[in-house]
């Protein structure tokens, strides 16, 4: 894990995920560069930690954001020939060529990753932020709108925030062109599963990864938590794989503290 740190500007912030190697490439630095924090946090916005943002929420810590954007990255970027060739990111760049990037971001909170996921993917890219609390919903588009960049990319459409329970997803069929195909290229989640939710692997596209904190025993959500990612080949074949552990705040049933633990 990235050392503490108490950055006073973006740039100090970012340059020290930089030198620490938890940013190791080119795009998504230069991403972190464009995308301020202090847009997103409400205080201490340029520390590596996390901050309260009311509702039981809080906007995950730099290096998490930073870790779970570069996990997702093949998965992010538009997927054409001469991009791979001059990305930095080569042959890792995994999609169907032509393919809209579809990108999902659960419990999307203070709306940085929202930002940070489609200023990746590129100008044709769909990406929606899925939050149970309306409040938070709304903070997440009041915040983006804080920069002509953000603000531009929601006046597209093709960024948006939706109130709703992220445990079941978010339906592609009102967003697929063509014959494009239903799901997401890459779901992010960004508060603690009791489990590894099927419906959410249900919905990647193949290819497609899940990345998603989930607590070491099924359904007991005070155990200890850790990174998964689920990857879907391009022939629909499952790989799930444990990473290191976290600390997030859990996914639960919105207006209560309850868990929910039935799905
Ligand atoms: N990734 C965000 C927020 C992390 S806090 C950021 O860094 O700013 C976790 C978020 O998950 C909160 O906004 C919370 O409201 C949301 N959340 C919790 N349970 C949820 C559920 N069942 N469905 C959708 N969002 C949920």
């Amino acid at each position: 894990m990235v050392q503490q740190n108490s950055a006073n500007s973006n740039e100090s912030l970012v340059e020290h995920m930089w030198r620490n190697k938890v940013i190791t490439h080119p795009m998504v630095r230069s991403a972190f560069l464009k995308v301020d924090r202090g847009q997103y946090a409400p205080g201490d916005a340029y520390d590596d930690s996390p901050q309260v943002l009311g509702h039981h929420a809080t906007i995950s810590a730099p290096h998490m954001h930073a870790k779970a954007v570069e996990s997702l990255l093949p998965y992010l970027l538009p997927y054409t020939k001469s991009q791979q060739a001059t990305n930095g990111v080569e042959e890792d760049v995994v999609g169907v060529r032509g393919r809209r990037r579809r990108i999902l971001d659960i419990g999307s909170g203070s709306g940085f990753l929202v930002h940070m996921l489609a200023e990746l993917a590129g100008e044709t890219a769909v990406v929606i932020g899925v939050d149970h609390i309306d409040g938070l919903r709304k903070l997440g588009e009041t915040n983006m709108r804080r920069s002509p960049e953000g603000a531009a990319l929601l006046a597209t459409g093709r960024v948006r925030f939706c109130l709703g329970d992220g445990r079941k997803g978010w339906p592609t069929a009102n967003l697929v062109d063509g014959d494009d195909g239903e799901g997401w290229d890459a779901i992010h989640v960004g508060a603690a599963a009791v489990k590894l939710h099927d419906e959410l692997v249900r919905q990647l596209r193949s290819p497609g990864r899940l990345f998603i904190p989930v607590a070491e025993e099924e359904n007991n959500w005070s155990s200890d938590k850790h990174i998964w990612t689920v990857d879907k080949d391009e022939k629909g074949n499952i790989t799930k794989t444990k990473h290191y552990q976290v600390k997030y705040v859990s996914l639960m049933d919105a207006l209560g503290a309850a868990p929910h633990l039935s799905t």
